[in-house]
């Protein structure tokens, strides 16, 4: 305890870099996106001022409510389960959508980007799970989403992420993660021409290390960054 949000930053910025640098990889690669939910607004201010460019919602009205008071120019990530019917909102306030994972959501995105005048950039959720109960894709669906959204003019698919089921030992990630990378390889030679699947958003508080390891540019941090969240 008594670590502040920017001595937390710099161990795990450290922690990332040493992680990239085991696995050949240029540290500057990977980038942190602070997870925000249910955190109180003055952590998440502690953590623009002391340099995090990238916020993570999983809850739209949420968001919503903290860009009011969040006024530095961050990057907004949803990285929550998304509703076709908070498209339009998600639409105004995020700069990314990390979870897409259905044709009906991204008909929904386009539609309503297209009405705001905006681009978007999406990320395909692939669950490489196979529980029932976790949001994703399936891994076989992942070419055709690309597809579809390659077909819509005001959104671009930037990349792949995952979220594996919980391990005490973060070392039970790893094949989710690589597999994650396995699947981006494979399919980058498929995918329509102007979809460059750069981004691999993988990894949390307890398994980014390995994540990044396994090639994430994207790791999306919460309690190692911020403390604990309100119940
Ligand atoms: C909450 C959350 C995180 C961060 O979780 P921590 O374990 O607190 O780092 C990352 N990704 C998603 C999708 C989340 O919902």
């Amino acid at each position: 305890m008594g670590l502040t949000v920017r001595e937390r930053l710099e161990s795990i910025r450290a922690r990332v870099a040493a992680a990239a640098l085991r696995s050949g990889r240029d540290p500057s690669d990977v980038r942190l996106v602070a997870a925000v939910k249910r955190v109180p607004v003055e952590r998440i201010l502690e953590a623009v001022e002391a340099g995090v460019e990238m916020l993570g919602e999983n809850y739209v009205q949420e968001a919503r409510s903290l860009k009011e008071k969040i006024r530095a120019p961050v990057h907004w990530h949803m990285i929550g389960n998304l509703q076709s019917n908070k498209a339009r909102q998600a639409v105004r306030i995020f700069d990314v959508i990390e979870t897409v994972d259905r044709e009906k959501i991204i008909h929904e995105l386009q539609r309503c980007a297209q009405q705001e005048g905006k681009r978007l950039d999406v990320m395909m959720q692939v669950d490489l799970a196979e529980e029932e109960t976790k949001s994703g894709a399936d891994p076989e669906e992942t070419r055709g989403l690309i597809e579809a959204v390659a077909g819509c003019e005001n959104l671009r698919c930037v990349g792949l992420m995952t979220m594996p089921p919980f391990f005490d030992d973060p070392e039970g990630a790893r094949p989710y993660f690589a597999e994650l990378r396995r699947l981006r390889d494979r399919l980058q030679p498929l995918v329509p021409q102007g979809a460059v699947l750069r981004e691999l958003s993988m990894g949390m508080s307890g398994d980014f290390e390995v994540a990044v390891e396994e090639g994430a540019t994207l790791v999306r941090i919460g309690t190692a960054l911020l403390g604990p969240r309100n119940a």
